[in-house]
């Protein structure tokens, strides 16, 4: 029976206010055990927050620190942190004393032990997020005392910033799901195109240039200075550029 309450997998309880007790850190028996043969995705976001940290351009980022995985459809693939080809698999900036781009991680590592979902067609108008515990059998974390509340980790994991980007990108592989490319199929022109935008931000400032993409919509001012040396903005006009030349849709509008 359909009582318009949102339902979930078997086995799938949203935390809601609920407490748990987690802690990660020095000290613990299983300190850095999760830091190897991962399969973990890399989002467009935690590319710009990881090429900065490390001074380096988002096409040497790439090349050094990704692969291609499969996404959650067949139109558009996901972008993976490659493992260092050592025999444990580590990744690559796992130090001796933990994480060497803490500050930085991407968001699979700031939200476990949590797993985030998100509803884009809630019986409301806005999309809602649920938040479900997981556990790695090895992770001692959980045996801890620290208690925390959704709220309360999202806050110390600083997630607000990631989430808020992420859902951007979420609205735009919504997009690629409905097979936008016009028959190109995989690696056609359009599809490359909307690869660089998501995962090579500096390759875009460039194009963006080239094409005075700027020029061509309704800017204000400020705005179009923050485009000119900010990612994280440059990031959020490339998904809505995407919207407006795949779909027609979003909130740019031509000169
Ligand atoms: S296994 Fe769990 S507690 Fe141990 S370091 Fe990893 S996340 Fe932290
Ligand atoms: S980025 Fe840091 S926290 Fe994440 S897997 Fe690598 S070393 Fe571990």
């Amino acid at each position: 029976m359909d009582d318009g309450r949102k339902q979930f997998p078997k086995g799938m309880i949203p935390l809601g206010k609920t407490k748990f007790h987690f802690r990660c850190g020095p000290g613990l028996k299983c300190y850095m055990a999760c830091c190897r043969k991962l399969d973990l995705i890399l989002y467009p976001y935690d590319i710009i927050r990881l090429k900065k940290r490390l001074s380096i351009s988002s096409e040497e980022f790439m090349r050094t620190h990704t692969r291609l995985g499969a996404s959650s459809h067949p139109f558009f693939p996901a972008v993976m942190l490659l493992m260092s080809e050592n025999s444990e698999q580590t990744c690559p900036f796992l130090g001796v004393n933990g994480c060497t781009v803490y500050e930085d991680r991407p968001t699979a590592c700031r939200t476990y032990p949590l797993e985030r979902a998100v509803d884009r067609n809630p019986a409301g108008t806005r999309p809602a997020e649920y938040y479900f515990m997981t556990k790695h059998s090895y992770c001692l974390g959980h045996r801890e005392r620290e208690e925390w509340t959704v709220k309360s980790w999202l806050r110390d994991q600083k997630l607000q910033a990631y989430n808020g980007a992420n859902d951007f990108w979420a609205e735009v592989d919504t997009l690629f799901a409905r097979n936008p490319w016009q028959g190109e199929g995989a690696g056609g022109p359009r599809q490359q195109l909307a690869f660089m935008v998501c995962y090579n931000i500096d390759g875009f400032r460039r194009f963006a240039a080239e094409q005075k993409l700027f020029d061509q919509f309704r800017l204000e001012s400020s705005r179009r200075r923050v485009l000119e040396y900010d990612d994280e903005a440059l990031q959020k006009f490339g998904f809505e550029w995407l919207k407006h030349i795949l779909a027609g849709s979003g909130n740019l509008q031509r000169r």
